[in-house]
């Protein structure tokens, strides 16, 4: 009973960590595109990008891990087609590798910019350990670099270019940053935040071409024909999760793949898990496609649990992190949706929570350097709490208070 696994990130890792820990004895295979064992992708816009962390110290598991552990982890390696009746998965090399139980967990790939110029040298996206060391040296004093996206990806690298001296315009083609994930409140903290460190912020702007001269960036135009002189661009506008292998194979995807509260596909004995996978999420009826470590660490545990016969529900409320300069961002929960919420602490001192509501039910929550916020709304929504916002008034700031209403 051999189970292939095809990805090399943090979902990946999980599935086969925790087929040994579920008692897993037959052959595992990572097939790994990326010639890295498998690693953090966070600190690529933080830590790792500014330099303060070494390369080795972004290894899920130290590389020797895999072989005491016997898992075959293949760097290198693309898998090019899935066979579902043959139960094999083709690799670019030509080989044909058999499967009993296959876990799909290929992640997800930036969203392109389709402008002229996207190509350019200087012109970055950042997904791999290998974009974050080519982007680092053009971060320091006197650059002059372009953030397009005010995403998680394009706030974090604003925040670490800014820190390393470098002129910083954030341009966003919404009307406010990190829209997809935030609410209003939030969104005007935050950009107020980041003008106040120094980045110069364009709202509803749409950059419709990168200007080259003899091949390297220049400029970035705008629709209205504004023209700013850059030297580097890092386009942030999101990702598409990696489906092309399962539609090929047949397996059921909508805006990723979709799976079961067990990670089980639509195809007997094939899984799916982390950033490709569209579960169906109990804990909010409805169905979900996370981008978020805690998602692909749950969701790896779920897949070798199914595999391994001791099916575990992922039922599961997400949970997403941020560092931006001194910010210590906790966001739990999916606030897209409320119609009410309640700031609770001091933005002015950059400390403090939005809680979100809907139909006056606590659905969510952003806190900023209020770990103890963040883990009392955790559990609270983690526990289906019933929480009104004048409940959470009530509690005057003590939101530990509301521990007892579970
Ligand atoms: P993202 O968070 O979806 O943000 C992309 C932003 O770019 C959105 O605000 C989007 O606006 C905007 N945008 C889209 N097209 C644009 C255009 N042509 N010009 C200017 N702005 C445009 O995606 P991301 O920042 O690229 O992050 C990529 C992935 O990495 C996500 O999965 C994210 O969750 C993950 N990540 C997470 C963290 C974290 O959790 N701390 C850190 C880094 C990365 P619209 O929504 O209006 O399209």
């Amino acid at each position: 009973m051999t189970v292939v696994i095809i990805g090399g990130g943090q979902a990946a890792s999980q599935a086969a960590t925790s087929l040994r820990q579920e008692g897993w004895t037959a052959p595992i295979t990572i097939l790994c595109e990326e010639d890295r064992p498998p690693y953090q992708r966070p600190p690529l816009s933080k830590k790792f990008l500014e330099g303060a962390l070494e390369a080795d110290r972004l290894l899920l598991k130290p590389e020797e891990f895999y072989t005491q552990n016997d898992i075959d982890l293949r760097l290198g390696v693309r898998a090019v087609s899935i066979d579902v009746d043959a139960k094999s998965v083709s690799l670019a090399s030509g080989e044909k590798l058999g499967y009993d139980k296959l876990v799909i967990a290929t992640g997800a790939t930036p969203r392109k910019l389709p402008i002229p110029g996207a190509d350019a040298d200087g012109a970055f996206y950042l997904r791999s350990a290998a974009d974050a060391l080519a982007l680092k040296p053009r971060l320091g004093e006197g650059k002059s670099i372009a953030i397009i996206g005010a995403g998680y990806v394009g706030l974090e690298v604003a925040a670490t270019a800014r820190k390393a001296g470098a002129n910083v315009v954030i341009i966003e083609s919404a009307p406010r940053v990190m829209s997809r994930v935030t609410g209003e409140f939030f969104s005007d903290y935050l950009q107020k935040y980041h003008v106040a460190k120094g980045a110069k912020l364009l709202l509803e702007a749409m950059v419709t071409r990168l200007e080259a001269e003899d091949g390297r960036l220049v400029a970035c135009v705008f629709a209205n024909g504004d023209k700013i002189k850059i030297d580097t661009a890092v386009i942030g506008i999101g990702v598409m999760p990696c489906t092309d292998l399962a539609e090929y194979a047949g397996i059921i995807c909508d805006n990723g793949i979709a799976v079961d509260e067990y990670c089980r596909t639509n195809v007997d004995d094939i899984f799916a898990a982390g950033d490709c996978a569209n579960h169906y999420n109990t804990h909010y009826d409805m169905n979900l496609r996370l981008e978020s470590v805690h998602n692909a660490i749950e969701q790896g545990k779920t897949v070798a649990a199914s595999i391994c016969g001791k099916d575990k529900p992922y039922r599961q409320a997400p949970w997403f992190w941020s560092d931006q300069y001194d910010l210590k961002i906790q966001s739990v929960g999916i606030s897209a949706g409320h119609d009410q919420y309640f700031v609770s602490g001091t933005p002015e001192e950059d400390s403090f929570s939005v809680l979100y509501f809907s139909d006056n039910r606590l659905i969510a929550a952003d806190c900023v350097c209020r770990p103890a916020d963040y883990m009392v709304v955790r559990k609270l929504l983690q526990d289906h709490a019933l929480i009104s916002i004048d409940d959470v008034k009530g509690a005057d700031g003590d939101l530990k208070s509301l521990m007892a209403r579970r």
